[in-house]
């Protein structure tokens, strides 16, 4: 296999609802927090892994496009299909098909909105999120147990960069057109988790491909 090309799709990931990407309970000093977010150990800031955004579109294309997934609702392996050769097969079965084509880039907050959140968080003592109380409500008693849950508010924006590997016997075109259905399938529904309460509208904004504009 040889490769010809790599093809760089970059934009900006503009959270449009509360966006919740979960982290670990053992990253975060601070006492109470039951559900905290994913954050850069360095830093502390909130980020987006590329696994997350990999995995959503992953997820969706096999749902509308992989025979096997449409069957058992398993993750395809069938290593012959489109969703197979970009984002690469689960098992072993990678040589027909050759390399997984797509690397998705942890996106990171975009200076602008490093800036907006560390002012508004400031008086309300939060670090780059919010809190919002999520009800879990007893069926028989109707007793509402509210839990913190951490998410990073509406209006963040993350910057992106999606990098295709392109080989030479690969259908460029067919590639670009398949990873730009995922981005528009994602932003039809959504990332991270809770999406069905609302959690996690995104839209792909100032989007490029090798520099040059386009529209999902
Ligand atoms: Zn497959």
């Amino acid at each position: 296999m040889e490769l010809s090309k790599h093809v760089v799709i970059s934009g900006v990931i503009l959270c449009e609802t509360g966006l919740r990407i979960g982290g670990s309970k053992d990253d975060i000093e601070i006492g109470g927090m039951d559900n905290p977010i994913i954050r850069n150990p360095v830093t502390g800031l909130p980020y987006i892994p590329g696994s997350s955004l990999k995995g959503r579109m992953r997820s969706l294309l096999e749902l509308k496009h992989s025979e096997r997934t449409k069957q058992s609702g398993d993750p395809c392996t069938c290593g012959n299909c489109l969703v197979c050769k970009v984002f690469g097969t689960h098992k072993a079965r990678e040589s027909k098909l050759g390399p997984t084509r797509i690397i998705v880039r942890d996106a990171f907050l975009t200076a602008e909105s490093v800036a907006e959140l560390k002012a508004a968080n400031q008086e309300k003592g939060m670090f780059y999120a919010e809190v919002k109380y999520e009800n879990l409500v007893n069926r028989k008693t109707g007793a509402a147990h509210p839990r913190p849950t951490e998410r990073v508010p509406a209006g963040a924006k993350f910057d992106f960069e999606i990098v295709l590997r392109i080989f030479k016997e690969d259908d460029e075109q067919e590639i670009l057109n398949f990873v730009k259905e995922g981005l528009g399938m994602v932003q039809m529904e959504y990332l991270g988790s809770s999406g069905s309460r609302g959690y996690g509208k995104v839209r792909f904004i100032h989007t490029t491909i090798d520099g040059n504009e386009f529209d999902l």
